[in-house]
């Protein structure tokens, strides 16, 4: 392998050296291996020239791709390493069988495996080469990175999911509705019929109102719904919101404490999508705290009439170089996540023309500070 690695690169070499000298006529087979390999060097597409298993050249958009440089592409003693175990025995068919035609096959979706272990997802083509210098008949195989698609797309799957689960559940809501009013009717009617009992008759009532209020809640968000911009109390907003999020807080036996500065804070805004902010932001908050902790949200009135809110939370943090990143589409670290929360969040904020910050230090914890104007 690394023996015609060497030869094809003396291909080059020798025909470097003769157009800076004399002009020393190069052979045939020397100058045609050469405006070949010129030609497909920097071409924007992996493309690999093999022998079978053998790589003959690779051009630099394979190179890349792979994580490997020109001597390492020699060294390896088969090409074929670099293919996914599940994807070897079929690439092998698929090559025997292009040899047997000028044609391209059809372009494949296949997996690589790159220097260092990166799986890499990718769509591959080859087509035979007649007469290629010193060897005949080769194979050359062009791959697309299909990364990114892939990456959308299995987002995509992932949130259609959740709208479904998120539609169901809303469908689930409103029929724990019915039969919770009959409950709280029937409780609140019994307890003027009995005389005892009523510590437990109001332990029951408080229950069912905060099944009541959670369900309520629940609804207004997951229904879907066209801008309105009414006068709305901030306070209230996020008291709601921790209503809805208490449980998933105590599952996991995160404290959320909030301060505010006033008891209302009246804002021109859309509530249900100043709640979607809300719940987005300190979820993620709460997943970023497997083991415990305090989340701090301080609320601000300025003398402008606008608002600052942060959320403290003591969380994991963020890396820096992930900063910038956040708020794009599909930027998750999370196993289950879709990466459109803060996106989302960033979007509804901007349509309040206000502003939201994250600073973060990694292993202490992350802010998000939320400014909104008061007249939207
Ligand atoms: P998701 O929660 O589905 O991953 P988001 O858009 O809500 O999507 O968040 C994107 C990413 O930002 C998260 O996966 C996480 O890595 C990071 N992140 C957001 N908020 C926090 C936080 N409070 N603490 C640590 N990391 C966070
Ligand atoms: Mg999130």
């Amino acid at each position: 392998m690394r023996r015609k690695a060497v030869y094809c690169n003396r291909l080059l070499v020798s025909s470097v050296k003769r157009r800076l000298g004399k002009p020393v006529q190069p052979t045939n087979a020397e100058s045609d291996a050469h405006n070949y390999q010129r030609l497909i060097k920097y071409l924007p597409e992996p493309i690999f020239v093999h022998d079978g298993n053998e790589i003959l050249f690779t051009n630099q958009a394979g190179l890349k791709l792979l994580n490997i440089t020109e001597a390492e592409i020699a060294e390896n003693e088969r090409g074929f390493d670099f293919l996914h175990p599940d994807f070897r025995e079929r690439s092998v068919a698929r090559i025997q069988a292009v040899m047997l035609t000028d044609e391209p096959n059809e372009f494949l979706e296949c997996k690589l495996i790159a220097k260092g272990g990166e799986i890499i997802d990718v769509e591959v083509s080859s087509t035979r080469i007649r007469n290629y210098p010193g060897r005949g008949t080769v194979i050359q195989t062009v791959f697309r990175d299909i990364r990114d698609r892939k990456k959308e797309e299995e987002a995509l799957i992932q949130s259609e999911k959740l709208s479904v689960a998120g539609q169901m559940a809303a469908g689930i809501a409103h029929e724990i509705r019915n039969p919770l009013t009959s409950l709280i009717g029937f409780s609140k009617f019994l307890k003027t019929k009995i005389d005892q009992y009523h510590e437990y008759f109001d332990i029951m009532l408080v229950e069912l109102d905060r099944i009541n209020s959670i369900v309520q809640e629940f609804m207004a968000l997951a229904k879907p719904q066209a801008n309105q911009f009414k006068q709305h109390d901030l306070v209230k907003i996020i008291q709601n919101v921790l209503t809805l999020l208490e449980t998933q807080a105590i599952l996991r036996n995160v404290e959320i404490r909030l301060h505010a500065d006033a008891d209302s804070a009246e804002l021109l805004c859309d509530e249900n999508q100043l709640k979607q902010v809300f719940v987005n932001v300190l979820k993620n908050a709460i997943e970023a705290m497997p083991n415990a902790g305090l989340i701090t949200i301080n609320m601000k009135l300025r003398q402008s009439g606008g608002l600052w809110v942060e959320i403290v939370d003591e969380g994991v943090g963020i890396p820096l170089d992930q900063l910038p990143k956040l708020g794009g589409p599909f930027f998750t670290t999370k196993d289950s996540g879709t990466g459109l929360g803060l996106m989302i969040c960033y979007r509804i904020i901007e349509g309040h023309h206000g502003k939201m910050d994250i600073s973060s230090v990694p292993g202490k914890g992350t802010t998000v500070t939320i400014f909104l104007p008061k007249n939207g």
